[in-house]
């Protein structure tokens, strides 16, 4: 079912890339590259840029590096480097030999900055913080030149250097750009090339550097040090083009990539923010980076999704420059069709109701066939335990209901799935008035067949209780109950819109024996009940993770609401 395969996407960067192979420009080639700051796990946003970036150098014969944006030595980290690499590798995308860290260019970038600094274009400013925002002015109002920004070059290149060497204190002095104090886009307003970190550990250069560049001022360098044609971003980087331009026209550098934007990524229900995802794992509202509720590629993993599902997500929801919000249903029917066309069929009682038929001998054991898939044959059959006692689902059992309820109720009949047709003669209770057991009887001409002159048209899924293995199934759903939970409206925050339901564990379930054999992250379908993946986080135990429901029963809710 998958299009992928066949249609390639079209889109304007594409058109773009076209326009300029046509013109034969950078000679035809195409060099993208994915450049996530190693400050988290990536999430399903990422996806997006990956499967753009990837995507495009797959289709254009070209390349796309893998590049650690690595500016900011105190919120990164090595874990976060490896997470990201398994990531980027199970989406199905490679790098080949090309893994960049933008901390590989410190030494160049600080050449450059010396150069700039050399032609006049660059000054060391000694206003704090605070006083240079006051300078900066506003939208409305030019801003004022700083008392530091004729300071002589010789003088800016010894203190740059001391700087560099660790003379001065954080947030003493900084390098700046000189530019255009009364330019219309602030990013122009002498923006910052360099900050002073001291006796922070880099986790690439350790502590060899007390001065790190910006990321406006590393990122321009680094696309154009890797020869990257086409170098993609998302739409808040638009107002930073022209820094971006103006970095590479200003340095002694032969290549210029063009810097296209487009729009971000935004899904309801969840938030993508790493800041706050961050909020979440450090606070143990969700239980670390890969819970199967958070939007990270690692917790989808965990939840259920395949590479193929989130590639085929990233390509339905396009490429524009159109801000806009995209339903999670879109998400979940994407890995939904995947799953309804590629995962087995297994049955899983998850709230057990003991049903004891009467009639069938004791101590006998019938093994059924049973389909593994109701479409695809090529699933083959396998063989489920029947036996005198079963467990059925206590929603599939009622004392009295109307013709719409086509499960099992006293004194009527009902299919057990791929078995025989059952009665219920007799409901068991304990003192609470707790339904604890049912005693049917079953009709032994009815395998397979309907019974002459009856119509059975209820089919309910069971597991004999003799083979049974029992299981803890957690039933994940949306990690917020707000379509749009950080728009900080009504003054609440992100962290009081979560979903008390998002994840229920039913600990004791009752499975078909084979599903004890199930490698950690396969996938099934429970009949009638959703998609389940065996859960990769749980050692010997057996655990099943709800990946998605059959049917979006917040669709439902949400027209009515
Ligand atoms: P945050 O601001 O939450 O830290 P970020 O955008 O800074 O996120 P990066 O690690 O810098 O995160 O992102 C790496 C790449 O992924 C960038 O090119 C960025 O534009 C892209 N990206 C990040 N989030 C999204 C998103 N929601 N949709 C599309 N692309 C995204
Ligand atoms: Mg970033």
């Amino acid at each position: 079912m998958s299009t992928e395969e066949a249609s390639k996407p079209t889109n304007f960067i594409r058109h773009i890339i076209d326009a300029d192979i046509a013109a034969s420009k950078n000679n035809g080639k195409v060099a993208t590259r994915f450049p996530p700051e190693p400050n988290g796990y990536l999430h399903i946003g990422h996806a997006k840029s990956i499967v753009l970036n990837f995507g495009v150098a797959e289709d254009y014969n070209g390349t796309c590096n893998l590049r650690f944006d690595d500016t900011n030595p105190e919120k990164e980290d090595v874990d976060f480097i490896h997470a990201i690499q398994e990531d980027v590798h199970w989406l199905g995308f490679d790098w080949q030999d090309r893994l960049f860290y933008a901390s590989d260019y410190f030494e160049k970038i600080y050449e450059f900055a010396l150069e700039l600094i050399k032609a006049g274009k660059a000054y060391v400013c000694d206003l704090s913080a605070e006083e240079t925002r006051e300078y900066r002015g506003t939208l409305k109002e030019a801003g004022r030149a700083s008392p530091f920004r004729e300071r002589a070059v010789e003088e800016n290149l010894d203190l740059l250097e001391r700087m560099k060497l660790g003379e001065f204190k954080d947030g003493s002095r900084v390098l700046r750009a000189k530019i255009d104090m009364a330019s219309p886009n602030m990013n122009m307003r002498d923006p910052t090339l360099y900050r002073i970190r001291h006796g922070v550990v880099h986790h690439q250069t350790g502590d060899e550097w007390s001065i790190y560049p910006m990321y406006d001022f590393t990122h321009p360098i680094s696309d154009a040090l890797e020869g990257i044609t086409h170098s993609l971003c998302t739409l808040e980087f638009a107002d930073h083009r022209p820094l971006y331009d103006w970095v590479l026209d200003n340095i002694s550098i032969d290549c210029h990539p063009q810097q296209i934007e487009f729009s971000r990524l935004n899904l309801q229900y969840t938030v993508m923010s790493k800041r706050k995802l961050t909020q979440l794992v450090e606070e143990g509202l969700v239980n670390g980076w890969d819970d199967p509720r958070m939007p990270t590629i690692a917790g989808l993993r965990r939840r259920g999704f395949t590479p193929a599902s989130i590639r085929e997500f990233c390509l339905r929801i396009g490429i524009s420059k159109v801000e806009n919000s995209v339903e999670m249903g879109m998400l979940e029917a994407t890995i939904r069709d995947d799953l309804n066309s590629n995962a087995p069929r297994r049955m899983g009682v998850l709230n057990p109701l003991k049903v004891i038929i009467e009639n069938y001998p004791e101590g006998q054991v019938e093994e059924l066939n049973s389909a593994n898939h109701p479409q695809n044959e090529e699933f083959g059959k396998r063989k489920i335990p029947f036996s005198r006692e079963v467990y059925i689902d206590r929603e599939d059992f009622r004392e009295s209901a109307n013709k719409k309820f086509k499960r099992l109720v006293l004194d009527k009949e009902v299919r057990l799935r791929s078995g025989y047709v059952i009665r219920c003669d007799q409901v068991i209770k304990d003192e609470q008035g707790e339904i604890t057991e049912l005693r049917c009887s079953y009709d032994p001409e009815t395998l397979g067949k309907n019974p002459e002159g009856r119509k059975v048209k209820g089919v309910i899924h069971w597991v004999s209780a003799a083979h049974a293995v029992q299981a803890e199934v957690r039933l994940y759903d949306r990690l917020f109950n707000h379509p749009t939970p950080d728009d900080g409206k009504d003054g609440v925050d992100f962290k009081e819109r979560i979903n008390p339901q998002s994840l229920i564990a039913l600990n004791n379930c009752m499975l078909e024996p084979s599903l004890a054999d199930a490698e950690p992250g396969e996938r099934f379908q429970f009949e009638r009940e959703g998609y389940f993946c065996r859960d990769t986080g749980s050692e010997d135990k057996l655990v099943f993770n709800r990946t998605v429901t059959l049917r979006d029963s917040w669709a439902k809710e949400e027209q009515k609401s």
